[in-house]
């Protein structure tokens, strides 16, 4: 149907249905989907719990299997995969490419997890008893998904979910359905592969954000994973809470680089680069505040300002194009409006501005902008998603500090020093209050093997690596009594006679 259809051939995806889906590149269709209704979405609910009864009776070390063999469809889609990441969201290949890798990264790690779903053996203060914790499959995972990690976020739960013994239901962003349903296809290679898995062990659901309220709101659902706004959180959080469901939130960040007088300039300047305009500031992880100590400012900002000049906006399956289109007319609108609203606060605008639309004019294209602020206020306070950088000038790190943890969000953090003293102090407890912190590298990119999220209103939850696999598990408490007595805990003695 389009010059892209090639790319959903490759996944057997059929191009049907009556929402069309267009790529933010260029405007044009990319395919079309149905969504679902009450109907197929209660099926599919039905059709989790029933795999669930099934799966979690599997050994873990066997769900891992089904894992790596989904790890090695990736490794062999990865290049499709990723093209079509980068068409769908709009983020450059290389970044599309490195999504994809990621994806492949979590399945090895769930896979070696799936051997070490530990749990503890207790001292019992009773004689002739042991008390154990144990970790057992909790039932299927709702996972909403955001359009700016179309397809790493569900991996990060998936692969896990899995080994833990729990289904997988997708509801992938409305801006990004064909992302999940070629990932849907590659799982299903890999399920054929495998061979004995019960059906309805991963599902997507398409819809707008009622298809999300349904799977957040229903009880046979006891995690909801959902990554995105701040908005959609404090929606989908009490929903789950109302039915004392587990909600795992991935919020918004507004995130801040402190830079003092002994850093290294030239890869602070790499760093914000990267962190600032990469993926179109569309992250959640994205640089947004520059904390810049007065005694280095005026030397980093002008080198900042020429790094910015030379950044190559344009198609991202260009080669050389670092920073591709926002995703929609909304996001270019509510970057001109934080712009508009930092100049009336006395912010000095270099960059912004709509371009390439005589090139793709379905597109929006956006110079990324730094913002020289007086003080750190208004707009800069919120999360806008697009390339906005503000600066502001610093005194001393204990003022970086203030501010920097000042802001509602707390996603991630990092600082650019050589001291020491001052390196320790930034992750220490009084130091960054987000669940990232950083020294001398930027706040993006974080790898997989770390517990990923943040404080505040991102939301607190965590997922990917560390611990973060107890919060797919179900913890229980277990006491054996291996003696011909009863003794009661705390000595109580409770005798009928
Ligand atoms: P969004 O909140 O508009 O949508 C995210 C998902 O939630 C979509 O699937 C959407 O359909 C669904 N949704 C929206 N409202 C809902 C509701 N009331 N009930 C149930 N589901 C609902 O976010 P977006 O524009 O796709 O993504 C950008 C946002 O996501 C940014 O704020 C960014 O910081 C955040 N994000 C956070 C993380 C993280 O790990 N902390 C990662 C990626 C993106």
């Amino acid at each position: 149907m389009t010059r892209h259809s090639d790319i959903l051939a490759a996944f057997g995806i059929p191009a049907s249905g009556d929402v069309t889906v267009r790529s933010p590149a260029d405007g044009l269709p990319l395919g079309r989907v149905a969504y679902d209704t009450a109907e197929s979405i209660e099926t599919k609910v039905a059709s989790a719990q029933a795999a669930f009864l099934a799966w979690r009776e599997v050994p873990a070390p066997r769900r891992g299997e089904l894992v790596r063999l989904f790890g090695e469809e990736l490794r062999t889609h990865k290049a499709a995969l990723g093209r079509l990441v980068s068409l769908e969201s709009g983020k450059i290949l290389q970044e599309g490419l490195g999504e994809v890798q990621e994806m492949i990264d979590i399945c090895d790690f769930a896979v070696g997890l799936s051997r070490q779903l530990y749990g503890l053996t207790i001292a019992s203060e009773r004689p002739g008893h042991r008390m154990m914790e144990t970790w057992h499959p909790l039932g299927p995972v709702a996972i909403i998904s955001a359009f700016n990690f179309p397809v790493a976020v569900w991996a990060w739960n998936a692969a896990l979910a899995l080994v833990c013994g729990d289904p997988a239901i997708w509801k992938p962003s409305e801006k990004t359905p064909l992302c999940a349903l070629a990932t849907q296809a590659l799982f299903d290679t890999a399920l054929a592969r495998f061979g004995d898995a019960p059906a309805g062990l991963s599902a997507v659901v398409l819809g707008l954000s009622d298809a999300g309220r349904t799977l957040a709101a229903d009880p046979r659902i006891p995690l909801v994973s959902a990554t995105g706004s701040t908005r959609m959180g404090r929606a989908v959080g009490p929903v789950v809470a109302e039915r004392f469901g587990r909600a795992l939130l991935e919020l918004g960040g507004n995130n801040a680089m402190i830079v003092m007088p002994s850093a290294d300039l030239e890869l602070a300047v790499r760093a914000i680069l990267f962190a600032a305009v990469g993926t179109a500031g569309q992250r959640c992880t994205t640089l947004r505040r520059l904390l810049v100590h007065k005694d280095v400012y005026d030397a980093l900002i002008p080198r900042l300002k020429a790094a910015y000049a030379r950044v190559r906006v344009g198609h991202p399956l260009e080669a050389g194009t670092l920073v591709g289109p926002l995703i929609d007319a909304a996001s270019f609108q509510a970057m001109e409006a934080a712009l508009a609203s930092a100049a009336a606060d006395g912010g000095v605008v270099t960059g912004g501005g709509q371009i390439l639309a005589d090139l793709h004019p379905g597109a929006f294209y956006a110079r990324p902008a730094l913002v020289e602020m007086p003080a750190q206020h208004g707009v800069m306070l919120q999360e806008t998603f697009a390339p906005i950088l503000y600066v502001a000038k610093i005194g001393s790190l204990e003022e970086g500090l203030t501010l920097q943890n000042g802001v509602k969000q707390g996603l991630s953090s990092c600082i650019f020093t050589r001291d020491m003293q001052e390196a320790e102090r930034f992750v220490s407890a009084s130091g960054s209050d987000c669940g990232i912190a950083n020294v001398n590298i930027g706040p993006s990119g974080a790898e997989i093997g770390g517990a990923f999220g943040g404080e505040k209103e991102t939301g607190g939850g965590r997922e990917s690596g560390s611990d973060s696999w107890k919060a797919y598990m179900r913890r229980q408490t277990a006491t054996v009594n291996y003696s011909n007595a009863l003794p009661l805990a705390q000595g109580i003695q409770f005798d009928a006679g």
